[in-house]
């Protein structure tokens, strides 16, 4: 389960809270990152959340930042490597049961993603392991050059190229161009 971080609905004054979360502070956060890394977001560092919570009644928005580095493996080379994420948030807020979900955020939302909750609390601790989870890139790079490994030798072509012939990649694909459709 998701650890919780839960805020009373009564503790949230109109116009801006601020909250800043962190791995040193929150043990809470600590379980989170626990759990991320048993998923494969390995994270060995401190995660810093800094997030502002708006709230306009009857709506609330979420802003600010997730700071972290994730251990990522190159999808070019294999080679690990320390990633440093600064993930925005930027979330509608709508609380199920308070209105009409439906065009109830303004239209200055109309480009937010919307999260709905109900209750009588807000739960960080669900919305802060999305929001990693959507941080990470799908394909990791090393560098963004990465000339990763040889096909043929398995060397690791950053460190130098080998003695292997080289092969046009066109080359590949060549009888596709002759297929008659
Ligand atoms: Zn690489
Ligand atoms: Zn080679």
């Amino acid at each position: 389960m998701t650890p919780f971080m839960k805020v009373g609905l009564a503790q949230i004054k109109t116009g801006e809270n601020a909250f800043h979360f962190s791995t040193e502070q929150d043990a809470w956060l600590r379980e989170l990152a626990e759990r991320l890394a048993k998923t494969g977001a390995v994270i060995p560092g401190s995660i810093d959340v800094d997030l502002q919570l708006t709230k306009l009644e009857p709506d609330y928005y979420l802003r600010g930042h997730l700071k972290f580095e994730v251990d990522q493996t190159c999808a070019r080379c294999a080679e690990t490597f320390s990633l440093p994420i600064l993930h925005k948030v930027e979330l509608g807020m709508a609380h199920v049961g308070t209105a009409a979900v439906e065009g109830v955020l303004s239209e200055e939302s109309e480009e937010l993603d919307i999260n709905y909750f109900e209750g009588t609390d807000l739960d960080f601790g669900p919305i802060i392991e999305e929001q990693v989870l959507l941080s990470l890139p799908y394909r990791a790079m090393c560098q963004e050059d990465c000339k990763g490994i040889c096909q043929n030798c398995g060397a690791d072509l950053n460190k130098g190229s080998c003695r292997c012939p080289k092969v046009n990649p066109v080359h590949a694909f060549a009888g596709l161009s002759q297929l008659k459709l």
